[in-house]
Order: structure tokens, then sequence, then C-alpha cells
């Protein structure tokens, strides 16, 4: 068996980056998504030098530059008087210096982008994973309409509430931070003329609103937020909102953001969750990805890049130990991504990121094929053995 059959729990950006790079490097590749199919989720993504190094390797990079919007600047500006308190070079600079292009997408296009690089069927919709058992020489899992499929691996991409997550490490709801992020997109011809930052977050105390367009023809435009909210009902994952909360909880905010209230059609708003890193990654034949393992505030805009990034490594990995040593493979993986991902959570959960003019450098010019890999500490070797 050279080539292990890869069972991947979940289709979102992380599960389906981690499906079509696992395909180029010629594993056997099926993907099990609890949805029936994917729409178009009202919701906008920044594409970062890092996320963008591995779209070039699934084929997908010159479509997104074609596809979205390239930011010459971002801004951070203060809530009140507009004034730039931060301005981080992106544009010709970002390709310079960083290796490719830094993006503002919609998010609904670049999944939908993702997904036609995989080969036909793929992808199995409507199988919600129930339980997923290791028997030692591969791994079964159980769906919910009672069907059973069997791989040599399993990927546990499968989000926040992740069921291989559950198994691997009991149940445990993610913790709600205090902060929902509300999100609208709309057509950028209902703000009239007036120009606007290609991308800019307006910042005050204790709350933030980021905006950018995701459209290369700039006709969409996207803004999302982080407010304190105390209470959040456990297990919703959306609710409504509108204008006038929306105008209640950016009072005094500067006249660009009014106007941009003043035109949103539909807000809808969402909890933010975390969970603290996990003390392990994988067990035998299981391994986890993404919000699976590290889910994060989205402050730094780098959730589903470090998802994107982990299944990069995770075939890299595959392919330096030879995919049958999956016990190799995998805490060389965890010893080349723990760090990275703690640290961006940990930025992500401060919510510091270019707030002032610091240096991207660390996050934008990583490149998860290139980096030199280290060889897996004693600690987390003995964790995939226990
Ligand atoms: C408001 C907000 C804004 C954000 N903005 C950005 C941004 O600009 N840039 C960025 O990089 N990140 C951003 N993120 C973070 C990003 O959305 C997540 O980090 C990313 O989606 C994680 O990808 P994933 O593939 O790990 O998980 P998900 O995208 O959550 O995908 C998990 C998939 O698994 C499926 N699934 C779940 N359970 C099961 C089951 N039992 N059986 C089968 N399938 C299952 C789900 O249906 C889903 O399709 C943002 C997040 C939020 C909340």
């Amino acid at each position: 068996m050279n080539k292990p059959r890869i069972a991947i729990v979940g289709a979102g950006l992380g599960g389906t980056a981690a499906a079509a790079l696992m395909q180029r490097a010629g594993y056997s590749v099926r993907v099990y998504e609890q949805a029936p199919a994917f729409s178009r989720l009202g919701a906008g993504i920044h594409l970062g030098p890092n996320v963008m190094k591995v779209m070039r390797r699934i084929g997908c990079e010159d479509a997104l530059n074609t596809m979205g919007s390239h930011p010459d600047f971002w801004y951070s500006r203060d809530w009140k008087s507009g004034d730039a308190i931060a301005q981080i070079p992106l544009g010709n600079f970002a390709l310079r210096e960083y290796g490719a292009s830094y993006l503002t997408v919609h998010r609904g296009d670049f999944h939908a982008l993702m997904t036609s690089a995989l080969k036909p069927d793929t992808i199995a919709f409507n199988k919600h994973l129930k339980s997923v058992e290791d028997t030692g020489s591969e791994v079964r899992l159980t769906f919910n309409d009672g069907t059973v499929e069997t791989a040599d691996i399993a990927i546990g991409a499968d989000g926040v509430n992740s069921r291989i997550r559950e198994h691997l490490l009991g149940a445990e709801p993610p913790r709600y931070t205090g902060y929902v992020a509300h999100r609208a997109v709309f057509p950028a011809s209902l703000l009239g003329t007036d120009p606007f930052d290609l991308c800019v977050k307006w910042w005050s105390e204790d709350r933030h609103m980021m905006v950018y367009y995701v459209t290369g023809k700039r006709d969409e435009i996207y803004y999302v937020t982080g407010v304190p909210q105390a209470e959040w009902p456990a297990g919703q994952s959306v609710a409504p909102s509108s204008r006038d909360e929306m105008r209640e909880v950016f009072a005094g905010y500067h006249p660009s953001v009014q106007k941009l209230i003043d035109a949103t059609p539909e807000v809808t708003k969402w909890p933010l969750l975390e969970r603290d890193p996990l003390p392990l990654w994988s067990r035998g034949r299981l391994v986890l990805l993404g919000d699976a393992c590290h889910p994060m505030k989205p402050h730094m805009a780098q959730g589903a890049a470090m998802a994107i990034e982990d299944a990069a490594m995770l075939t890299r990995c595959l392919g330096e130990t030879g995919a049958t040593d999956h016990a190799g493979a995998f805490a060389l993986y965890e010893g080349n991504r723990a760090e990275r991902a703690s640290k961006v959570q940990l930025v992500s959960h401060n919510n510091t990121w270019l707030r002032s003019n610091e240096d991207p450098a660390w996050v934008f010019a990583y490149d998860v094929f290139n980096e030199p890999l280290t060889a897996p500490k004693a600690k987390e070797a003995a964790a995939v053995a226990a």
C-alpha cells in the first residue's frame, strides 16, 4: 500500500484545500460533507500571499487574481476622526516582498473555485459523521444516514464543533468569547459614487469594523465587525441583526461607517468562538486540521489561511515520511504547525493585528512548501504514541 485511501470529513475551506492538494499528490481522496449542497454565503475573505502560494499549487492563483480585489494598502483608521493610524502596503509591494498577491474575495466564490479544482464526485454531500472508529488497520466512519465508509487515514476538517476532535479528546463545546461579528455583503452601487478605501479597519477601544470589496470589479462590498455582546445562546450559529442595531453599536463612528450602515440591505451576526491550543492533533489514523483543532477569533483574517496552510503541510509531511508511516507524518505535521497556529490564535484573540505599522512578513511571507522542516519534539511524538 503506497498511497493510502484518505477520508476527509468536512468540505470547508480547509478540507477542500486538503483534497485538492492530496489528489495532486496522487492519493485516493473522498470528502464527506454534512451539507446537502453549498450556497454563496454572504461573507468575504482576505487571501494573503501565504494562502496564494498554496493556491498556486492547486492551480487557482490566476483565476483568483482575476476574481478578487487587490487592495493597495490595509488602512487602520481611527473610529471618529478617520485618521490613518496604520497604513500597511499590499498590492505590488506584497507581490514583490512576500511572493504572491494580497486579495479580498467573496468567500463563496473562493470556495466554489477550489471545489472546481477537485476531481468529479470527490465530495459526498448529505454525509453527517456520527461516529468514527480506528480499528488499528483502518478507519470506519459511520454517518447519520446509516452508511459506513472505510479509509486508511481520516482527516477531521469538520470545523469548530468537530466530531473527530470530540472522539480524540472528549466532548467539550468551544468557548464563546463574549464577542459577535456582524456580516453584510451588498452591491457597492448602493453607496453612491464617493470613493471608499479598498481595505480598511475602523478601530475604537472595544469594537471595530473591517470593510473591503469582494470582487475584481469592486461592485460588491463587505463588512465584518467585532463587537462585545455578553451572552450568546449555546449551539446557535447565526442570528439576524438590523440597521438599527448597527447604528446603536457604532454610534458616533465616522460618517463613512454611518454611510455603510445606512446602505446595508441585510445584516447577520455570528458568535466568535475559541478553544485553547489542543494537547494533541492526531492519534493513530486520525488527524485534525483547521478550526477542528485551532478555532480562533477572525481578527487577523487568518483562520481559513491557517486551515489551508495545515492542509498543505499535512500533504507535504505525508510525502516526506512516506504515506504508510502516518504516525510519523502526523507528528511531523503537528511539530511544524502547532507553534504558528497557536501564535496566530493568540494575536487574533488580542485583536492587535495591523493596528499599528508593524511588519506583517512573519504571516505573509511564509511559504508552507519551502519552510525548513523541524523534527517533531519528544513531547509531541509521545502524545501521538499514547
Ligand atoms: C466572521 C468571520 C470572519 C472570518 N474572516 C476570515 C478571513 O477574512 N480570512 C480567513 O482566513 N479566515 C476568516 N475566518 C475564519 C474562517 O472562516 C475559518 O477559520 C475557516 O472557515 C476554517 O475552515 P475549516 O475548513 O477548518 O472549517 P469550516 O469552514 O467550518 O468547515 C467545516 C466543514 O465541515 C462540515 N462538517 C461539520 N461537522 C460535520 C460532520 N459531523 N460531518 C460532516 N461534515 C461536517 C461543515 O458543514 C463545514 O462544511 C472568519 C471567521 C468568521 C466567523
